[in-house]
């Protein structure tokens, strides 16, 4: 076997994919952007419904001035790390902005939220320390993990009687166990356990990091994230953040409780030895986060919209990824074809998702996201709610009468 025959398989699943759909169902080209909601795909007008903008504030006129404003002033990159030429007032005072807002004492930004997952988990647990991850975790906390000289232990998703069963055999080693978890899993849009697992790390003194990647601005008074909302913020240790998501930007921040994680600038690989977000991005971000902390309105936008859904496709007898609403609805099928009809039916209808397949879907699920916005309009959701009702009726008839 040659270096490049093991790319076989994945070349037979991307020309399979490309030859059922006259637009790639998978990094589907987008040719125009027009606003948080609306973008030009293969020549037609279509509601973007398959991002993680739930706040749509990738528009926001002061967002977009903060950002021209900086491109003006500081130009178009920092061309150096934070340890290097890269470490401007802006970057800085992002992180005491939001170091401020949960009232910890540390926070660093990262490049991407993958890299401050890699640089977090990676440098915080090392050799002798064991990381207690959650098996669906996103592929970031997984590669920190690979990243890292600790021991891994996956424990079944959403499942506290399994962590507790695995951090019990550590023993006295517990105290060097990182638990890693997400709060909100944006393949099924369910959440994790937080206050069991916050009361299984208390017994057993562990730490938690809590990524609150899909979470940060969706949740909570302040749109601090789900600890907030469940009022555990005097519990977790750790939280990982993105600007790719609420924040519309992109970069990523590790927030620690205790004032030594500071200290994960000097040893953290992926945040050292890479270059650190541009100007525009550190100022678009920091209008976004001020945005985010006065954000009640959208959040109750938000939070309509995605009841409105949940109940709309649960009554048209669609399976959900769970019933609890969230910003995302995850439509679960059996097989990939009937994921990706309807993922085709709801293109043709001027409407973009995601189609995701295995191996990228927990259980060998194959599934079709729909993300919600703020910025969606009430005609936007009637219209994905009417071509979800459409192809129903078209493909099983019975179901929808
Ligand atoms: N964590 C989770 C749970 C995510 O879903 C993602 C992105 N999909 C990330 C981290 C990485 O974020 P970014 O896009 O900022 O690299």
């Amino acid at each position: 076997m040659s270096l490049l025959d093991k790319f076989a398989t994945q070349r037979t699943l991307h020309s399979r994919l490309a030859e059922s759909s006259r637009v790639a169902p998978i990094a589907t080209p987008m040719d125009v952007i027009h606003s948080a909601t609306s973008a030009t795909i293969d020549g037609r007008l279509v509601i973007l419904a398959g991002t993680n903008n739930y706040l749509g504030l990738t528009y926001d006129a002061e967002c977009r001035a903060a950002a021209i404003a900086a491109i003006e002033t500081m130009g178009t990159g920092t061309t150096g790390s934070r340890m290097a030429s890269g470490n401007y007032a802006g970057h800085r005072a992002l992180e005491q902005e939001l170091a401020s807002a949960f009232g910890w004492p540390s926070c660093i930004v990262f490049s991407t939220g993958y890299q401050a997952n890699l640089g977090a988990v990676s440098a915080l647990a090392g050799e002798g320390d064991f990381l207690l991850i959650d098996a669906d975790s996103h592929a970031c906390i997984h590669d920190g993990c690979r990243l890292s000289n600790a021991t891994t232990i996956r424990f079944r998703h959403n499942d506290p009687e399994n962590l507790e069963r695995r951090l019990a055999r550590l023993g006295e080693d517990a105290s060097r166990a990182l638990i890693v978890v997400e709060s909100l899993y944006s393949t099924l849009g369910d959440r994790a356990p937080l206050r069991e697992i916050v009361e299984i790390k208390r017994r057993y003194g562990a730490w938690l990091l809590v990524d609150e990647a899909h979470s940060f601005g969706v949740f909570g008074q302040n749109g601090l994230g789900l600890c907030e909302s469940l009022g555990l913020l005097d519990e977790v240790d750790f939280i990982v953040g993105t600007f790719s998501k609420s924040l519309g930007g992109v970069g990523g921040f590790c927030l620690g409780r205790h004032a030594e994680a500071e200290m994960l600038r000097m040893v953290s690989r992926p945040y050292i030895f890479t270059a650190s977000p541009p100007p525009s991005v550190i100022a678009a971000t920091h209008q976004a986060l001020r945005r985010v902390l006065q954000g009640q309105d959208l959040r109750n936008r938000l939070w309509r919209h995605a009841d409105h859904l949940y109940s709309e496709v649960a009554r048209l007898g669609y399976r959900l990824g769970t019933t609890t609403p969230a910003p995302v609805a995850a439509l679960v099928f059996d097989s990939r074809e009937e994921a990706q009809a309807l993922w085709q039916s709801l293109l043709d209808a001027g409407i973009y998702t995601n189609l995701m397949i295995p191996p990228a879907t927990p259980a060998g699920v194959s599934l079709v996201r729909i993300s919600l916005s703020a910025a969606h309009s009430d005609e936007d959701i009637s219209h994905v709610v009417a071509a979800l009702a459409a192809h129903m009726r078209r493909t099983r008839p019975l179901a929808a009468a």
